[in-house]
This record gives structure tokens, sequence and C-alpha cells, in this order.
């Protein structure tokens, strides 16, 4: 998720080159709300140059506010505490949710500058408020007689998390603890940054240097040359230089016919950090991991992982492990069946050795011509990307949730080959904005993601503004947008998070629409993602651009035979690498400094799993997720979702699948909730009983299921 925008539409830019005199003296255009539907962005008239001094003036108005609310004489009340926080920060949220909206999808230099002047300081800014003693005051006097306010049942959730955040940040230890705290939190950041810089040169040093050219023997020229560049940039004419991807396998190791190179290529990748260099992680890892389980004890928990599930579903690391030992059977059994396979095909190739990881990719891709081939030119045809949205994604929400949509070409957009809709409710009243902005672009990241540039809000009065972005490939001027079938389930994807975003239906901001745990936030877009294959669904959608036919039955069956390849290995691959976090992270602070490889075997050994032939995704050496990127102790989030959504979905089935009644009751108790509740008891309002896990293992892992 994410969000965006960018004032960088060409229209905006020249229009406002002949006004300059007019702008300079023209107020920051965040400094009041947009006057456009719905507070949709000014993209109209935003500047490059608007957002520094924007969220400067932001941050400042908000200190203010809070110095208010907690220097207020008067005793606090939830209205005069609690609602007066969410009151706040009005211009820092038009400005963020603006700005981070470009930035991430369209930038330039002068918005990466801006990015990184600010960052520092919204980080200090949140620092500010959550350490500020006489702001927990008041918060902790609430939460202490919350039973006796007279709240609504939203309002103590959000007093709850309030407090909770609070608390999580270190306002209730004691001042020699919060010394404590933030040497420890030095010492982890200053660690992370660390772990992250040795990864970066190991992970470029552990590139292989290749002689002979008969060793690239299968890969084709373009990327001969461009490895024997590599050589070239690094000093080393005459070789060539495969570079290291992030995950343990290569995406090279596919095409190379030549063994030994692909031994090479891959004990480089496995070992890469763990060279007894500058660059090996390994005793930044125990020294980090040790600091985090010491900063969980602070607190008062037994480890980090429960520090950091305390908000989750999950709950507890043992839920965790409970979760990825329930998936383990059907993937080892899974994993030895295309092991199997693939050494059928090692011998019918002539070859007598015995399969080794280095091996699988190649001769995977083997299997998957003879056995799982899919044609995208004959594919791609029948998905018009257009068609795709209207009859296929927005068809199933109108079938599901009553909803509709109408085209808004007067809406300003940072990007011409944007498309904005209004979404209508079931009675007809105006429900949100939708943006789609799905092309690829230099300027953009990488992936698919959806957030708001207008949160939804009672207390604020505002609707759901918001967008789903994604790098499609953009057709030649006058060519259709054909789309893969991957793109189309991206499109479902998205918009799942987009519907969880249009049906919110808060009071406060805290709780609204997508502001869940991690590992609920991808339930509604994994759940959406269903429909895609719907029967009924894809007949509607998936019809030849040109003559509208439906797609041969035969074509049907390939699309959904194609997704059943190497399953046992993706899953097994994560699973491992989700196991490997939860290890880390569950270690007690009274546990000494562990040996990084001894523990990693362990951990991985315990899971079941052929780990020797399926390694996992990332070692822990090389897990840049868990030591660096927000990730520790939250790779399983992304399973554990698919778990939800796969059981919902098998609800729908039980009770008649595609209908309005269904729809109703998914909105009504999941995606209209935001917040407001538990994950756990909002599941079971739902389906009646906690999430049960064999859906799931019947149609990602065992392919009996393949919908
Ligand atoms: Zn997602």
């Amino acid at each position: 998720m994410t969000r965006f925008f960018r004032f960088g539409a060409l229209v905006a830019t020249t229009a406002l080159a002949g006004l300059s005199g007019a702008a300079m003296a023209a107020p920051n255009p965040f400094a009041s709300p947009s006057t456009l539907p719905l507070q949709a962005p000014r993209f109209d008239v935003i500047h490059d140059s608007d957002y520094k001094p924007a969220f400067l003036q932001a941050m400042a108005i908000q200190k203010g506010e809070m110095r208010r609310i907690a220097n207020n004489h008067a005793a606090p009340t939830f209205d005069n505490t609690i609602a007066a926080m969410e009151r706040s920060g009005r211009m820092l949220d038009r400005v963020s949710l603006t700005f981070y909206g470009v930035y991430q999808a369209n930038t330039n230099p002068t918005l990466d500058k801006t990015q990184s002047d600010i960052a520092p300081l919204l980080s200090q800014h949140q620092d500010s408020i959550y350490l500020d003693a006489k702001l927990f005051k008041r918060v902790e006097t609430l939460y202490n007689d919350r039973a006796h306010l007279d709240l609504t049942p939203e309002q103590a959730q959000v007093l709850t998390l309030y407090y909770q955040q609070f608390v999580h940040a270190g306002a209730k230890l004691s001042p020699a603890d919060q010394v404590r705290l933030r040497a420890l939190n030095t010492q982890i950041s200053t660690l992370e940054t660390a772990f992250q810089q040795k990864l970066l040169a190991a992970t470029r040093d552990g590139a292989l240097v290749v002689d002979n050219k008969a060793a690239l023997a299968g890969l084709d020229d373009g990327s001969i040359t461009a490895f024997a560049k590599n050589a070239a940039d690094r000093k080393l004419p005459g070789k060539w230089v495969i570079p290291l991807q992030n995950t343990t396998q290569q995406p090279d190791l596919t095409d190379m016919t030549d063994r030994a190179t692909r031994e090479a290529l891959f004990k480089q990748s496995w070992t890469r950090a763990e060279k007894g260099d500058a660059n090996d992680t390994r005793a930044t890892i125990a020294t980090l991991a040790h600091a985090r389980a010491q900063k969980a004890a602070l607190f008062g928990y037994p480890d980090f992982a429960s520090y950091v599930l305390y908000d989750q579903m999950a709950d507890t690391p043992a839920a965790v492990q409970h979760f990825i030992a329930e998936l383990a059977p059907a993937t080892r059994t899974q994993q030895d069946r295309e092991a199997a396979r693939i050494q059928e095909t090692i011998r019918k190739d002539g070859q007598t050795f015995t399969l080794q990881p280095w091996d699988w990719m190649h001769y995977a891709e083997q299997v998957r011509k003879q056995d799982y081939a899919l044609d995208e030119n004959q594919v791609k045809p029948y998905f018009e990307l257009n068609t795709v949205l209207r009859d296929g994604v927005f068809f199933a929400a109108t079938q599901l949730y009553g909803i509709t949509f109408k085209q808004r070409t007067d809406i300003p957009v940072y990007n011409p080959d944007m498309m904005v809709f209004e979404v209508f409710d079931k009675d007809g009243s105006t429900l949100g904005l939708m943006y789609f902005d799905y092309f690829k672009r230099d300027n953009k990241n990488g992936g698919a993601w959806m957030s708001n540039f207008v949160g939804q809000s009672r207390l604020l009065g505002t609707k759901p503004v918001i967008y789903n972005v994604a790098n499609f490939a953009k057709p030649a001027a006058g060519q259709p947008d054909l789309i893969s079938f991957e793109d189309v389930v991206t499109m479902f994807h998205e918009f799942g998070h987009a519907l969880h975003g249009l049906f919110a239906n808060q009071t406060y901001p805290m709780v609204s629409g997508t502001q869940v745990a991690r590992d609920f936030v991808e339930f509604p877009s994994q759940f959406n993602e269903h429909w895609a294959l719907d029967p009924t669904v894809f007949a509607h959608y998936a019809r030849h651009y040109k003559t509208g036919a439906a797609m041969p039955q035969a074509l049907v069956d390939k699309i959904k035979k194609a997704a059943t390849f190497n399953r046992g290995y993706n899953m097994g691959e994560l699973i491992a690498a989700a196991q490997l976090d939860m290890a880390w992270h569950a270690l007690p602070a009274s546990a000494p400094q562990q040996d990084v490889d001894a523990f990693e075997k362990a951990a991985l050994d315990k899971t079941g799993l052929n780990t020797a032939l399926v390694p996992t995704r990332y070692r822990t050496s090389y897990f840049l997720h868990i030591w660096s990127n927000g990730y520790s102790a939250g790779y399983y989030a992304y399973l554990w979702t698919q778990m939800l959504a796969d059981d919902s979905f098998a609800w729908f089935r039980e009770h008649g699948g595609l209908t309005r009644e269904n729809g109703q009751h998914f909105r009504d108790l999941i995606l209209s909730q935001g917040h407001t509740q538990d994950y756990g008891p909002m599941f079971r309002a739902f389906y009646g009983k906690a999430p049960d896990i064999t859906p799931m293992l019947n149609h990602r892992i065992l392919g009996t299921d393949p919908n």
C-alpha cells in the first residue's frame, strides 16, 4: 500500500509557468482543504516546490495543536484529548497523503530531495508526540477511567489504541528505563544501518566472475553482453560478471546449462554475506537479535516477536509458529512430488546426477514447458485492460456490493494516463473517488499498490479518495491495452484494497478503512483476487478484444494449471523464511548471542520441509526484510492473510458465491469495519468460527482447488 500523487501533470505546470508572479503570492495549496469534489488533490495548481514548505508549516501547526491539548487546564475528556488529537494535523495529512502518492508513482529530483529532507523530520515529529509526558498523562487518565466514560465501542477502541501506542513507544517506562530505551533504540538503528551497508557491499562483491564464455552456455546474447559490460565496469576486461539478486535463487540459473557455473553462482548467493571479511553480517545480526530481545524485555515482553505482535491478529509467536507448522506437511508433500518430477527430467536429459538446489530452476523450467506451458500471446487478446476493469473488476463489485461507477474526466490528475471514477453506493449516493494509474514509467516504483489521497472519517466529514497504481506495459499509440492474466489478478488485488478503503465507515481516522494490522491488511485484497476466476465474472470480462468471443475452455484450463507450477518450491521458500524470522525474534533476552549458522540450521530443520533442496528465500545473513526493513517478526503476514482470504472465499462458495447477500455480509462485518474491533472477533463475527487453513492448503499448495 502506499499513497501518491504528483503535481507533475503537464497541463498544470505549463499553465502556471506564465503566472509566476501570481503563483508566488498564492497561499500554499495545502493550507486549506481542496475545493474539488471530496477534497480531491488540486493537481491543477500544486507545484513541486509547494511540498516542502507545506510539510514544515503543517508539522508546526500540529505541534501547536498537540501542545494546546497537552497544556489544557480542563480535566481530560475524550473530546478535548483523544478526539482533539484525531482532529489535529489536517494540513499534514493533506500534504503527506498527496506527496507520498506522487513521490512513489511519479517522482523527480525535486521530490526525491523533498523526501530526504522531510523523512527524518517526520520521524522526529512523531516521536515528539508519543514521548510527550503531559500528553500521555491525559491519555492514561482517560484509559484508566474508560469504564466510566460512556464511550461508544469505536471510541473505546480508539482510546485503547492511543494508550497502547504511547506505552509501546516507552511512555510508561521509568526515567531510567527511558534512558536505556533510547540507548537501545540508537544501538538497534545503528546495527540495522550497518547490516544494510554490509549486505549491499557483500551482494555487490558476491557477483560471480566468469573467465570462460563457454561457462555461460544457455544464456541469451543480451545477458552475456550485459555481463561483459559489468566486467569491464569492474576493470575485469575479457571476463563476465553475473550480479547477485536479493533472493537465494538466482534467475539466471533457469537458462544456464553448465552445471558447474550454476553451482558456483548458487554458492556465491548462499555465502554472499558469510565470507569472514568486513562485509560478513553474522556478528552484526547476533548483536542485533540480542539487542531487540533486550528492548522487548524492557517492556516486559518475553521476546521481540511478542513486542511486535501485540497489535497483530496472530498476537503471539506461538500462534505464528503453529500456523507455519500447519502449512509445512502439505508443502513438503508437494516439494517431494516436484523434486521427483524434476529428477525424472534430469534422467531423461541423459544425466545421472542427483538434483541439487542449483539445478532446480533449470530443470523446473523444462517441466514447466512440458506440463504447464501458457502462451501469453494466445491469452492476452482476451484481457483488454478497460474491459477487465469495467466488465470484470467493477462488475464483480456491482454484483457483490451493488456499487456503480462513472468516469470523471473533470478531476485533475498528475499524469494524463490516469483514469478517475466516481463510485456510487447502492442507494445512488457518492461513496468515494477512485483513481487508476496503471502504466509503467521510469519514475515510478516497481510493483503495485493502493492508498488514499483522502481518508474516510465522519469526525472530519471526509469521504475516501483512493488510488490504485500498477506497472503494466503501456501499449503503443493506437494499439489495444492487452494485459497478462497476472496483471488481471493484480487489478483485482489492488481493487480489493480499494474496496476496504471505499467501504470505510468510521468516525475516527485512526481506525478507518485500511488502517489495520500487517497480518490483516492483505486479507481483502487477496480475497478479491478470487473473483478473477469466478466463472460468471470471468465469462463477463475475458472476451476477445476484436471478436468479443469467450475464451476457449482449453485456454482457461491452461491458465488454471499454469498457476500451480512449482508451488511446493515457492511456498516452501517463503515458509522457511517466515520460520527463520520468527525463530530469531522469539529468542528471550536471557539467551546468549547466537552462532548464526547453527541457529539457522536448527530453525530450518524444525520446519520439516526439504530445506536442503528448497532453501529459504532469504538466508539469515542476507534477510534484509527482517534486519533493517521493518518486517521483523512480520514476514509471515502475507501467508497469514492468504489463509483468511481463501477461507472467506470458501464461505462465499458454501453460501452461493457471487450474490448481493453474501457481499453485503462481507461488507458489513469485514470491509466496513476498519480497526474498530480486534481482528479475531471480527473474523468470527463474519464466519462464525476461527479461520481454517484447509482452503489455503487446497488452493495454494496442493492445487486441488484451482480457484
Ligand atoms: Zn496488497
